[in-house]
């Protein structure tokens, strides 16, 4: 507790990091709106894909509308983004805006919709009391570190030098190992994955440094004020915001440690087994039976066989969804870990019923971790 005083936190726990995501959406809600609707932009034939930068779009807009907390379930963000991909297709239509409905457009904005819904939404929803108050953590740890604008820098330095190397790197690889045609398409993929592995990467350690700050510094959850809990309650009310608070609140989940997790470890590795088996499966399935829809029309002299752009999208798809499969399997394995904590320890396994709690909080005889326990 000695270091309580050396933490700073934002007063109003994220407040502006909410802001910023608003305007950030608006600006890119407007921007789409008006590109979809100029009169046919054209593009060089090495550029990439018109059907990717489309899929592109609208996963990033579906991204930026479910943070901007606007809707809270991820669920209907999805749908509420279907809806509106249809009307930006069907408004091309208007005779004033020179542009043609395209159904293989609206195809490609539908598919970067549920591959950004199938990231963005959790995959269970909490059922024990003690999950719930480490999802109320986490969920307070990401609006404390977009409160700073030092995360904001942060994701913007990862984004770029995720670009930087991985722009020169895939065209290095692609054009002297596999004799790529289309170095320029290359790029913008090798370009964009980089940027989202360096924007993830750097958004985990923004989210376990701001848990830190949040447990060490016996934040409100709900306002960011220190709560002074020295009466030896295990609960109460914030005084300034009255959000209800636990004394277990703060101490700081074994999950989010990297030391000694060896219950998580094996749980992911469980969940990455399963998630890759269902992705094989269902993406197989859907693969197969495109396959053999289009062998069908080709039979029956029906020609409209998927374009070289929609075959291209597909296949990026089909990884981007595999990808988010596995690592929803992953979160939901730990997940049931973390519905566990003060029955097992979540680092060792330990049975922890019948060990004695101080305010909901105890210490696993096995391995000395704190844990801890809340009822209903
Ligand atoms: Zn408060
Ligand atoms: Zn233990």
């Amino acid at each position: 507790m000695g270091s309580r005083e050396s933490v700073r936190l934002r007063p109003t726990l994220g407040a502006g990091g909410i802001k910023c995501w608003r305007i950030l959406a608006v600006i890119a809600f407007a921007i789409a709106l008006v590109a979809t609707h100029w009169p046919r932009l054209v593009f060089g034939p090495e550029a990439p894909s018109d059907k990717l930068l489309h899929a592109l779009t609208f996963g990033v807009l579906t991204f930026l509308l479910w943070r901007t907390r606007w809707i809270r379930s991820g669920l209907i963000v999805g749908i509420a983004m279907i809806a509106y991909s249809a009307f930006d297709e069907a408004t091309q239509m208007l005779p004033w805006v020179h542009r043609h409905t395209s159904i293989d457009d609206w195809i490609a904005d539908l598919v970067g919709v549920v591959c950004a819904t199938l990231l963005i939404v959790r995959p269970s929803r909490p059922k024990s009391a003690v999950a719930r108050m480490r999802c109320d953590l986490d969920d307070a740890a990401d609006r404390e570190m977009f409160g700073r604008p030092f995360t904001w820098a942060a994701l913007a330095v990862a984004a770029a030098l995720g670009v930087l190397v991985g722009v020169p790197a895939t065209v290095a690889i692609s054009t002297t190992l596999l004799l790529d045609q289309r170095p320029w398409h290359t790029a913008f993929l090798g370009g964009m994955f980089f940027c989202a592995v360096g924007i993830a990467w750097s958004w985990r350690s923004a989210i376990r440094a701001a848990v830190g700050r949040l447990t060490r510094a016996h934040a409100c959850f709900g306002c960011g004020a220190t709560i002074e809990s020295g009466g030896g309650d295990s609960e109460g009310s914030c005084a300034s915001c009255a959000t209800k608070w636990r004394f277990a609140q703060w101490v700081r989940p074994a999950v989010v440690d990297d030391r000694g997790t060896e219950v998580c470890r094996r749980a992911s590795i469980v969940g990455a087994l399963r998630g890759g088996t269902i992705a094989l499966v269902t993406l197989g399935g859907v693969g197969v039976l495109v396959v053999l829809m289009s062998r069908y029309r080709a039979s029956t002299g029906d020609l409209r066989l998927p374009t070289p752009d929609m075959r291209d999208l597909f296949s990026y798809a089909f990884a981007v969804a595999a990808v988010a499969i596995v690592v929803r399997s992953i979160l939901a394995a730990n997940f049931r870990v973390r519905e566990l904590e003060g029955v097992q320890c979540v680092a060792c396994a330990h049975d922890l019923r019948g060990i004695a709690t101080t305010r909901s909080v105890g210490i696993c005889p096995e391995c000395g971790r704190e844990f801890a326990r809340v009822g209903s």
